[in-house]
């Protein structure tokens, strides 16, 4: 269970990104958070893994409040947390396999991926992730081959075999067009259910969040300015 309380973050620019936010996901739901560009979104993601050093607040996961870890602790949590980029954020001259070995072995062991030395029971575990998200015949192309969808696919992939406590995943669409989009949106949340994992997603198309998160929270200027299920914000809309 992820719990952040009143996370601030001003960057030395003088910009107040985050005002003071609290969130709670937990169980295995799926949390959007929309908001117009700029509101905050990436910011907060990035806070709570430390990506970005929040100015106060804390974010507590399974009661560990990773603002006060040293960097050793830091690296140990982030094994636990699932990170999902735009830009995919693959090892591009690496297969498919090596980019989702990387995951499971952590930042720590990346020459493994190098000299091809990897536990088989890794390489399996890799495979069934693979075969789940419909790449198990890519396995030994390399990223630089794949389309937006099957590059996004494998950053799923990556994400999930760390068997995380919980998987962030930042505007996982906005490289894709609208129907693969679609097919990236399902097949995360369906995993995340599957393994009862809870999401956190940021994502700008409103239409995408309604359709497939179990919550949405709106954040505008910094700060939460709506907090309802889908339902709710179709009703009522978002008055930002
Ligand atoms: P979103 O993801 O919702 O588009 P961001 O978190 O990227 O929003 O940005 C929130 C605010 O923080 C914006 O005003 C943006 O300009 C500012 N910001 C983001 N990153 C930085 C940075 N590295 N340095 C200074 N300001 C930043
Ligand atoms: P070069 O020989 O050009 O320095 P490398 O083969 O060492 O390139 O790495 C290519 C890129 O991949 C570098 O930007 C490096 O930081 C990144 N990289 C290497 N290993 C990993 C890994 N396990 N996970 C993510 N990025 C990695």
């Amino acid at each position: 269970m992820l719990i952040v309380s009143e996370l601030q973050k001003t960057y030395p620019t003088g910009d107040e990104a985050l005002k003071g936010v609290d969130l709670s996901v937990e169980g295995s739901e799926t949390v959007a958070m929309i908001g117009p560009s700029g509101a905050g979104k990436s910011t907060f993601i990035r806070c709570i893994n430390r990506l970005t050093e929040p100015t106060a607040g804390t974010v507590e996961l399974d009661g560990e409040d990773l603002t006060g870890l040293d960097d050793e602790a830091l690296r140990a949590a982030r094994r636990d947390i699932g990170m999902i980029f735009q830009e995919y954020n693959l090892v591009e001259r690496l297969t498919v396999m090596e980019n989702v070995l990387t995951g499971r072995l952590g930042y720590v062991s990346a020459w493994a991926a190098f000299r091809r030395n990897f536990p088989p029971d890794a390489i399996e575990r890799a495979y069934e992730i693979l075969d789940r998200v419909g790449l198990g015949e890519m396995a030994d192309k390399r990223v630089d081959e794949l389309s937006g969808g099957q590059r996004q696919r494998v950053g799923i992939a990556r994400a999930v075999i760390q068997d995380p406590k919980i998987l962030l995943v930042d505007e996982p669409t906005s490289s894709l067009d609208p129907e693969t989009s679609e097919t990236v949106m399902k097949l995360l949340t369906e995993i995340a259910a599957e393994r009862e994992v809870p999401v956190l997603i940021n994502i700008h198309e409103v239409d995408l969040a309604i359709e497939h998160a179990d919550r949405i929270v709106g954040l505008h200027d910094g700060e939460l300015v709506f907090e309802g299920t889908p339902g709710d914000l179709d009703e009522h809309g978002l008055d930002t």
